[in-house]
């Protein structure tokens, strides 16, 4: 067996019981990231030598005596979160010389438990987009093919970098944020699992802001176990935070074993979208199945506002974007270009800074929130938004947890899509809705397509009920028994 194939609780034991070291598994990561990574460009900056003094320094820890479970475990961390003296870009040629004077909470959190950070992952500029391809430092390729053609597909976005990197072994799990979709979609495109927690579960200080009532930090691994282990260490409340959780955080890792006998599993009929691909309905219909087998009741429900989601998304979050992003103004954070005057100097740097689907973002955002259309658009969306949440709240009444699809495709290939942003913006057809509730989803790899791509399982929960989204997707995983690898990896 390869050092690779080890999950995080796997490494976790056999670093607590000494058979391997940190330093030997961080080397030998660290190496298949050299190997690997300028062909799949998931990292946009590699920290060999810093990862390696923080493995060193796990090593002392666990001699000691005092390791938790992700002591000495090699993560990514996706570039939104800010680290410190460590270049943090979101991706974007804005950030390019930006060096973090501070940690963001989860980051410092998971280097307290003595986790181990590879480097900063790609992504999409500023967490827009759903395939990685607006990354101001190229895009990221999928180490998943197609049965027998080498073209090459997207990981997903916007965490397309960390889903690579895990995927293909260069990391053992990764962080990620989710502010419409982009941890699930990159999950299912990758074979991963990955869950995005109830909307202030987890801090946001110091993760680049995208659309703050949206954003969450999240995990991002091979299974849901190991997911469990890093929300454990990633969720909390923070003083640094206002819109973090007072909330005690349990023990996720408790709830994979729990099972969901007597669960009610609530079924949407509006997310049986007409033209939606049929393996996608066939997986859905199967993972109905699993759970009834393992003595779930599952039980029909509406969410009726679900067809606005994306209308709702489309305007909320770029509103929340274009005001966010106003402080990239050349003066305070990384690149500046000059100009004749202040404004010369505003308008040359934002719009060398910016890539396209930022701007258009951006132009959106102000057009909404501007006087005249504000209340057309904008404060019609919040409205809209409501409504979802209270779908929702009403479908929890009636059920413990929903399954639907993950995502309505498979992974595409690269350069696909890419006509109108429309098409790319229905890849979150399935995920938004969850986020505009703020109730916890996560992404569970179920099967593979003909094509041999892998496809995922979504599970949605209530608001602060992670445990039961972790024991209906442990119960899935179980019954998938999804083993599937990326043709891409290191081994
Ligand atoms: N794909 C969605 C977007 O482009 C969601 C991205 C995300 O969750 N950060 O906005």
């Amino acid at each position: 067996m390869s050092i690779f194939d080890l999950t995080i609780a796997e490494a976790g034991k056999k670093l607590a019981a000494k058979e391997i070291s940190a330093v030997e598994l961080t080397s030998a990561y660290n190496d298949a990231v050299t190997a690997l990574n300028p062909r799949l460009n998931a990292y946009i900056t590699v920290t060999p030598e810093l990862a390696l003094t923080q493995a060193k320094a796990a090593d002392a820890r666990i001699a000691a005596g005092q390791a938790g479970p992700l002591t000495g475990i090699p993560l990514a961390m996706k570039d939104l979160f800010c680290t410190e003296g460590v270049r943090t870009t979101a991706a974007s040629k804005i950030l390019e010389p930006f060096i973090p004077p501070y940690e963001s909470t989860v980051s410092a959190q998971l280097l307290a438990a003595g986790a181990v950070i590879l480097g900063k992952a790609n992504l999409d500029e500023f967490a827009m987009g759903s395939s990685n391809i607006t990354s101001g430092y190229g895009p990221v390729e999928n180490p998943w093919k197609r049965n027998g053609s080498d073209a090459k597909l997207v990981p997903g976005g916007s965490s397309g970098g960390s889903a690579a990197a895990v995927s293909a072994r260069l990391a053992l799990g990764a962080t990620g944020t989710d502010t419409g979709g982009s941890i699930r979609q990159p999950a299912a495109f990758t074979g991963l699992a990955g869950i995005k927690p109830t909307y202030g579960r987890c801090s946001r200080y110091g993760i680049v802001a995208f659309a703050s009532s949206l954003d969450q930090a999240e995990p991002m691994a091979r299974n849901v176990e190991d997911c469990a282990i890093l929300l454990n260490a990633m969720a909390g409340f923070d003083t640094k935070d206002s819109t973090s959780a007072e909330r005690a955080v349990p023990d996720f890792t408790k709830a994979l074993t729990k099972g969901v006998k007597g669960l009610r599993i609530g079924i949407p009929a509006e997310y049986r979208l007409e033209g939606t691909n049929p393996e996608i309905l066939a997986l859905w219909d199967k993972g109905i199945e699993w759970l009834k087998a393992q003595g779930a009741e599952i039980v029909e429900i509406s969410l009726p506002h679900t067809k606005y989601g994306l209308a709702v998304y489309y305007i909320v979050a770029p509103a929340e974007a274009s005001s966010n992003l106003a402080r990239y103004d050349g003066v305070r954070f990384g690149a500046r270009v000059d100009g004749v005057d202040l404004i010369d100097m505003y308008e040359r740097t934002r719009a060398a800074g910016f890539g396209t689907e930022v701007k258009r973002r951006i132009m959106i955002g102000t057009y909404v929130l501007s006087h005249g259309y504000y209340d057309a658009y904008y404060l019609k969306a919040q409205k809209v938004r409501n409504l979802i949440l209270r779908d929702f709240t009403n479908a929890f009444d009636k059920v413990d947890a929903i399954l639907t699809p993950t995502a309505p495709s498979a992974a595409f290939g690269l350069g696909e899509k890419m006509d109108d942003p429309v098409t790319m913006y229905l890849n979150d057809v399935f995920t938004v809705p969850a986020s505009l509730a703020g109730v916890p989803a996560m992404s569970v790899p179920a099967g593979l397509n003909a094509e041999g791509l892998p496809l995922g399982l979504q599970v949605i929960g209530k608001h602060f009920d992670e445990e039961t989204v972790f024991a209906v997707s442990a119960a899935i995983e179980r019954a998938a028994g999804f083993s599937a690898l990326p043709d891409v990896r290191a081994k």
